[in-house]
């Protein structure tokens, strides 16, 4: 079975578990699995049913490390206390661990919490979004911009129609107005932009290929001198 057909199969049938369980929004660990087969880099994870494993993950992954709170009712984990970052030992997970639990039960009581996900912290650096939106007229179409107020306040960002070239993503990227900072501003180094516009491209063959993502949000990726790793993402369904 050529490598194309397999992510399709395995990534249909993630979808299609998703649909049938009558949910709408992949969780984290889901969305991630679903856009690392598009050869996505995505932080390492694990999904801890209980404390004593959420330690044990976070020894395997490395630390630091992130967790996260996993339900399907949780849209915006960290308006809810449901992310904790920078761990550095054993006892600092058990701590968020049992932090992230409480602060659901105070935040969101009726929420149900599937897990903790424990994943690599990425160092910090440029972050991103890159996303993908199904409209009614043109169909999937994929979006681009830096992170935070650029996105939010400024709405510099660029949009095409889905499917895009390796060329059409990159001129994405340099028609932000943004975009000089991600080329080397002041002392700053200049970031991976070729590592963007292939996420793109493979953000825009998957919903290509999946028409019953309605929205795909990879917010934020981190972005380096060499390579991006996506920190979270989010898929929803039509
Ligand atoms: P939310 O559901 O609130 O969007 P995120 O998973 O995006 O939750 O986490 C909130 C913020 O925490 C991110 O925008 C990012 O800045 C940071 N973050 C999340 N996961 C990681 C990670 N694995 N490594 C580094 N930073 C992270
Ligand atoms: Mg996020």
């Amino acid at each position: 079975m050529s490598r194309r057909t397999e992510r399709l199969e395995k990534t249909s049938e993630i979808l299609a578990r998703v649909g049938k369980e009558g949910r709408k929004y992949l969780l984290e660990p889901e969305a991630k699995t679903v856009v690392k087969e598009y050869g996505i880099p995505v932080t390492r994870f694990k999904v801890a049913q209980e404390l004593d494993e959420a330690a044990e993950f976070a020894q395997e992954i490395g630390f630091p490390v992130v967790l996260k709170v996993i339900s399907p009712s949780i849209i915006h984990k960290s308006d809810v206390g449901g992310v904790k970052l920078n761990l550095k030992t054993a006892h600092e997970v058990e701590v968020a661990y049992r932090a992230i639990h409480a602060n659901v039960e105070k935040n969101q009581p009726k929420a149900r919490i599937l897990g903790i996900l424990v994943q690599e912290m990425a160092p910090q650096s440029r972050e991103v979004i890159v996303g993908a939106l199904k409209d009614d007229q043109f169909g999937p179409s994929v979006m681009f911009g830096l992170g935070g107020i650029f996105v939010e306040l400024l709405k510099d960002v660029a949009f095409r129609i889905a499917p895009v070239t390796t060329w059409e993503a990159q001129m994405m990227i340099t028609e932000i107005r943004a975009y000089p900072v991600l080329t080397g501003y002041r002392s700053q180094p200049p970031l991976d932009t070729s590592a963007i516009a292939d996420t793109i491209v493979n953000v825009s063959e998957l919903v290509m290929e999946h028409q019953q993502i309605k929205e795909l949000d990879l917010n934020p990726v981190m972005v380096y001198e060499e390579g991006v790793k996506t920190v979270d993402a989010r898929i929803i369904l039509e």
